[in-house]
């Protein structure tokens, strides 16, 4: 198993900067994700943690210990491709066999190993069958197979599911996962999925124009974004420009306390414009005879459009000053035009820097 640590990381293309002063530190046997949007830099980064591609500058420890100069056999590290890259004209053992003969691991050795992973994978069937006569699920294990066979410290993932059909999907996912809690290597994989990553990772790491945008876990990045694309990228969100005066928050005439801990965190005092960041979800609607709660925000508004979609129900609510996004559950059914209070428990703003 391996710590790996990413100090400063750069890597360009012809002078176009591709990675830029990238730093990330994964934990020993921990199952992180790279997300981030096409050409974000998600699988230049792979490729050097992999030794595929050399960074210009920086570092990159495993186990406190600079890997850049060594090859990537001697890492310990596994890169599995997007699209596989199984050799046609070798049988599913042979292709699983390949690191441990390349490594003149003898003939008894090999044999016990592939057939160990045969079953890992569910494969033991398909021993001599040709990778051209699998599913891609099937082909998509296999490469798994044969980049565990030689015990690697680290898996390193490429989109392992971008080719895979939903059900499939899911179905490696849990596989995968299951993998990682039984062995407890440390994994690196590539999405550009936000789903994906939030169920399988136990960190996730956002990248953004060669950058880490924030790195955290699911809830966090979702409930706390750092950023703006952070908090677009996991989903939609109300953002609401608030005023400062006497160091309150005022919004729409109603004043938001906020502590000392977030204004000293946003620094409030360089003068930048703050909003507050609120999930639709974390809005409830109620009809119009509620109470006020201290703990609460509460606005009076109109449902302006209201589309059903099943397992919940999408609302625009007019507050006056704004138009809120607001998904309600789909037992709480309102009518376009009908007046409702518009509740908002205050530990579910977020605020951050930016317009609104
Ligand atoms: P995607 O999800 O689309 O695969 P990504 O986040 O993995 O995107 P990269 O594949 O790392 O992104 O590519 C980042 C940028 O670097 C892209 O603009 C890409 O065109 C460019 N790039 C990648 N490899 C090379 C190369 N060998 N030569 C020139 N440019 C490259």
């Amino acid at each position: 198993m391996a710590e790996i640590e990413l100090q400063n990381l750069s890597k360009s293309f012809e002078d176009k900067s591709v990675i830029d002063s990238l730093n990330l530190t994964v934990n020993d046997g921990e199952l992180v994700a790279l997300l981030g949007p096409s050409g974000c830099g998600k699988t230049t980064t792979l490729n050097i943690i992999a030794g595929l591609l050399e960074a210009d500058n920086g570092d990159l420890l495993f186990d406190n210990q600079s890997v850049l100069d060594m090859p990537t056999k001697e890492r310990g590290a596994v890169l599995v491709f997007q699209n596989y890259l199984l050799f046609p004209h070798m049988s599913v053992g042979q292709n699983i066999a390949f690191g441990l003969k390349m490594r003149g691991i003898d003939k008894k050795t090999r044999k016990q190993r592939v057939s160990e992973l045969l079953e890992l994978v569910g494969l033991t069937a398909y021993a001599d069958y040709s990778p051209n006569d699998l599913s891609g699920g099937q082909k998509q294990r296999v490469a798994l197979a044969r980049a565990l066979a030689i015990n690697p410290q680290v898996l390193l993932l490429d989109e392992p599911f971008s080719n895979l059909d939903a059900n499939l999907r899911e179905d490696m996912q849990n596989f995968i996962r299951n993998l990682h809690l039984e062995e407890e290597m440390t994994t690196i994989f590539v999405t550009h999925d936000r789903d994906e990553a939030m169920l399988m990772a136990d960190q996730i790491a956002v990248m953004n124009q060669g950058k880490i945008e924030q790195y955290g876990k699911a809830k966090e990045l979702y409930t706390k974004p750092k950023t703006r694309f952070v908090s677009d990228f996991f989903g939609k969100a109300n953002y609401l420009k608030l005023e400062l005066e006497d160091n309150n928050f005022i919004f729409n005439g109603v004043s938001i306390l906020i502590s000392e801990k977030d204004k000293l965190a946003l620094k409030l005092r360089s003068g930048k414009s703050i909003v507050a960041m609120i999930r639709p979800e974390f809005i409830e609607l109620e009809s119009m005879e509620i109470e006020r709660n201290e703990e609460t925000l509460e606005f009076s508004g109109s449902v302006v459009e209201e589309h059903f979609v099943g397992d919940k129900i999408y609302y625009q609510v007019d507050i006056g000053s704004e138009i809120l996004e607001v998904t309600e559950l789909p037992q709480k059914s309102f009518e376009v035009g009908e007046e409702v209070k518009v509740i908002i428990a205050l530990e579910n703003i977020w605020f951050m820097e930016g317009e609104g």
